[in-house]
């Protein structure tokens, strides 16, 4: 599934197609016009569909057609004069950039008068009927636009180049120490952008990302860098020896030097292991992180961590290794499925508690942090991020506030191993967020018990875990790495709701289970 960068809407003679053209062009994508998609599917041109079908008929193949492209066509989109009058297609519109090019009577009528055969509408009385079509139309281009701006008489390549920056505008851009972590919709681009500095491209992926790992491929390769893809199972599997091995052997026929760029684009399984990658193949080259699930944007691509597991235990091998950027495309969403993405929203929440409280607030409108179009998750992934750019920038080892960043991971860990893995992660931090709420309560830091219920099961996450055996779960929790001296050590939240590292007594931890219970 892709969706178009953006989409053109405005009156006929506003230049909507040329715009499409223009701004394709600047960034090195395709562009389509609505009209050329009806003719090319018809084999008919549009005065023919007219004469055939009349306006009705037409706007219901239109209809049709809009809608396919809006779930299929990733490029520069400008729809046909009329296509909002349909209901549906104004439906269809919701959650795309849409951008209404608006301009005097006296320019568009200008122009409508200059090639009248392809507007049928215009054939007769062109200034009495524009005045209609403006009349019945602007209402409905501004119900659906996002972005509005008004045509003139300078070249269009002008006009092009200022939407094209408020475009791009777009992206939000959070500084982590020595990089950049970039955040907004249709980056492919700038992924592109990033790697042509260098001397060959290996971008590594899961088979579900194929389609956006072709089109990252095209751009790099436009800008004049060869570029391959790496394809490596799915999830945890592709964090194995052995992948590392099949890469580096990819490497090799590619004869990637040290100014090459190894390119992570998937989940935080991928942007793991492609970072590992990058960071041993010739001791080191360029790496760009793509994360393209939830999880992968807030966490696992920021932080330097990379690694893969070994048969004795999960990330045990590894380096701390910076990437060159870090670009979160927020069109990725679309196709991760929802339960990733709800587990994803686990690690969010936990930003909110430790750091955010907006994120929290978030979360009274559940409905709205599932929805991969909605202002709401897009600012919520953008706090998480500048949590997590704060801490690392501050603690890049992990030797103290970056253990914060661990908040509810203890129990978290364990129920994972526990479950042999089959828990996806951020299911698990929900649940040992909630533990260690109820832990914070044992030792007299205040009672959020209920908050922390309410904030995680809000987005459907779990906040009880009845499975497993309890002796396992707090044997697991003595293999993790906050341990000290034979204690359990936990990040809790303070009455001032300031994460701090406590070790509660074992009677502490026993009375907190009965938080957690199903
Ligand atoms: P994942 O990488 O396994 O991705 C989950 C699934 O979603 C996979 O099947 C993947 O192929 C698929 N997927 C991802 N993006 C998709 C998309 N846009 N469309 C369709 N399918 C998509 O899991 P995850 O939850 O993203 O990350 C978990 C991994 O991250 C673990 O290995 C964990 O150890 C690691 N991690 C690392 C850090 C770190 O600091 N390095 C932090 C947290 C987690």
């Amino acid at each position: 599934m892709s969706r178009p960068y953006a989409v053109f809407v405005g009156l006929p003679g506003s230049g909507k197609s040329t715009m499409a053209r223009h701004i394709a062009e600047i960034i090195g994508i395709e562009s389509a016009d609505t009209d050329d998609l009806i003719v090319a599917d018809q084999g008919k041109s549009i005065p023919e569909i007219f004469d055939d079908v009349g306006e009705p008929g037409f706007r219901a193949i239109e209809e049709r057609v809009i809608t396919d492209a809006l779930t299929s066509f990733g490029g520069v989109l400008a729809l046909g004069g009329g296509a909002i009058t349909s209901a549906k297609v104004r439906t269809a519109l919701r959650g795309h950039r849409v951008v209404l090019i608006t301009g005097s009577q006296e320019i568009l009528l200008e122009r409508v008068t200059r090639n009248p055969s392809r507007r049928p509408l215009l054939l007769n009385s062109p200034d009495e009927n524009l005045r209609r079509l403006r009349s019945e139309r602007e209402p409905l281009y501004e119900k659906v636009s996002t972005l509005t701006v008004e045509t003139d008489t300078r070249p269009p390549i002008h006009l092009a180049r200022e939407i094209h920056a408020q475009l791009a505008q777009d992206a939000t851009v959070i500084d982590v120490k020595d990089y950049a972590v970039h955040v907004g919709n249709h980056l492919d681009h700038r992924v592109a952008q990033a790697a042509s500095a260098a001397s060959s491209a290996l971008v590594v992926h899961p088979e579900a990302l194929t389609e956006k790992a072709e089109r990252i491929v095209r751009e790099i390769e436009l800008r004049g860098v060869p570029a391959e893809r790496h394809v490596v199972p799915s999830g945890e599997e592709q964090k194995h020896s052995s992948e590392l091995i099949r890469a580096w052997d990819h490497l090799g026929q590619l004869k990637m030097a040290r100014d090459g760029v190894v390119i992570g684009l998937g989940g935080g399984a991928t942007t793991d292991l492609a970072g590992f990658i990058a960071a041993t193949w010739l001791r080191g080259v360029e790496l760009i992180q793509v994360p393209t699930s939830l999880l992968g944007m807030v966490d696992a691509a920021v932080g330097g961590k990379t690694g893969i597991d070994t048969p004795a235990g999960k990330n045990l091998v590894g380096a701390f290794y910076k990437p060159l950027t870090v670009i979160a495309d927020l069109e990725s969403l679309w196709t991760l499925p929802a339960d990733e993405l709800r587990a994803g929203l686990g690690e969010v929440i936990k930003c909110g508690w430790i750091e955010d409280p907006r994120i929290l607030q978030l979360t009274k409108e559940p409905e709205k942090l599932l929805d991969p179009s909605s202002a709401e998750l897009r600012e919520a992934i953008i706090s998480s991020i500048s949590v997590k750019a704060r801490i690392v920038t501050e603690d890049f080892k992990e030797s103290g506030s970056r253990e914060f960043l661990n908040y509810g991971h203890t129990l978290a860990h364990a129920i994972e191993k526990v479950e042999n893995f089959t828990v996806r992660h951020g299911e698990a931090v929900a649940i040992g967020c909630v533990f260690a709420a109820a832990l914070a309560r044992e030792c007299g830091m205040g009672d959020r018990v209920d908050e922390h219920i309410e904030s995680f099961s809000a987005v459907g996450l779990p906040v009880t875990y009845e499975k497993g055996n309890r002796q396992a779960l707090v044997d697991a929790m003595f293999s993790d790495k906050k341990i000290r001296a034979g204690r359990l050590r936990f990040v809790l939240l303070s009455a001032q709701g300031k994460p701090t590292i406590v070790e509660p007594t074992p009677e502490q931890i026993e009375r907190s289970w009965e938080a957690v219970k199903a």
